[in-house]
């Protein structure tokens, strides 16, 4: 194969399209621009802005393209829209609801082992959107995410132990960092014997699909160990044909894409919502792998459904969907070693 330098690789994706890196830098940072943007009532901004001093509004130009002007009800709105109930939600939502800051699974900074197999690595801490209802709002990942020392220390760490056979790219959202840094990570885990895949954790290819370029595409496609990609969809809304055409691309390059939902209040808790999500995530070449039920993040809590509403849903999905369709309904539970599944309860008569 012939190896072209990444300087040319780069230069040659910032031609055609807008690069992802632009769209990214244009994206939406302002409660006023989404509210003109979108046409959306005056009487929100009040809530608009004491959320977006709490957790700054981002929005990127293709996901913003999916929302229905003027309606303030929006799923996908929803989960981007600062609220006034952001400042009034209730004290058992908290800051750290997975008592991450505090627990001994950071081996190094920037390396988190929960799970005996997999390790996870806070690539970079920034995101291309800010989704309103996610625990990184208040979490201090930029503190958390590798530099060039960090780095080599938790790549020593992960060479040394032979448990773990799984590396996951994580954040923040770890596609937000550039196609050089990534591919050499990537090379070097990949070369290590017992690493027998890795898995990127990321919600980019969906709100910017044309993070799905050549020079992401090539490092991909020439790794030696299978690549899974997660991809974090919540509404069947937010696939669109460019998103379809990044998971076709992706695919093409051999990896392996499934799908995490967080369920959501007002976005994705109804049993037809979330048929059609498995439904639009199948025909985009992606299958269903886990609901999360909602972590109580703090100043959040507008979003919660209920474990009791997640587990009906389940039983409904289970009824109209094959059983490959179906995701996982599952929830972190601090200390526990792995994410445990919702029980649904004892078979029908
Ligand atoms: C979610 C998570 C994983 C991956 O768990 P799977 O069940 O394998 O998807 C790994 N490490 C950490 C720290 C996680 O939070
Ligand atoms: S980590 Fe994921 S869910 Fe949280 S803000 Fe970033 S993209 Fe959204």
């Amino acid at each position: 194969m012939i190896q072209r330098t990444p300087a040319l690789i780069e230069a040659r994706n910032t031609t055609g399209s807008e690069s992802w890196q632009k769209i990214l830098a244009n994206a939406i940072r302002d409660p006023h621009q989404l509210l003109r943007a979108l046409d959306l009532p005056d009487s929100l901004l009040a809530g608009m802005e004491a959320g977006h001093e709490r957790f700054p509004v981002r929005v990127p130009a293709p996901y913003l393209s999916r929302i229905r002007r003027g309606d303030m009800n929006d799923p996908l709105l929803r989960q981007v829209l600062p609220l006034m109930a952001e400042t009034r939600s209730a004290p058992e939502f908290l800051a750290d609801p997975l008592a991450e800051q505090e627990s001994d699974a950071a081996l190094s900074p920037g390396l988190i082992r929960k799970y005996r197999s997999r390790a996870l690595l806070i690539v970079s801490g920034a995101c291309a959107i800010n989704c309103r209802y996610c625990f990184r709002r208040h979490y201090p990942y930029a503190d958390q995410q590798l530099g060039r020392s960090r780095q080599k220390q938790a790549l020593e760490h992960i060479r040394q132990d032979s448990d773990i056979n799984e590396v996951i790219f994580s954040g923040g959202d770890p596609l937000t960092m550039n196609d050089r840094h990534l591919g050499q990570l990537a090379r070097e885990l990949a070369a290590m014997p017992q690493i027998s895949r890795l898995r990127i954790h990321t919600r980019l290819p969906v709100v910017i699909p044309q993070r799905v370029n050549d020079s992401l595409l090539e490092w991909l496609s020439a790794l030696p160990v299978p690549v899974v990609i997660v991809l974090h969809i919540n509404h069947p809304r937010e696939i669109d044909q460019e998103v379809t055409q990044a998971m076709q691309r992706l695919r093409g390059a051999g990896v392996t894409l499934l799908n995490q939902s967080v369920l959501l209040r007002g976005v994705n808790d109804d049993a037809d919502t979330l048929e059609a999500l498995s439904e639009a995530l199948f025909s985009a070449g992606i299958l269903p792998y886990y609901l999360h039920g909602f972590d109580p993040v703090a100043d959040a809590g507008h979003f919660d459904a209920g474990d009791d509403r997640g587990r009906a849903l389940m039983r409904t999905l289970l009824t109209r969907l094959p059983g490959f369709l179906v995701p996982r309904l599952v929830r972190e539970v601090p200390g526990k070693d792995s994410k445990w599944p919702l029980d649904l309860g004892l078979l029908p008569e």
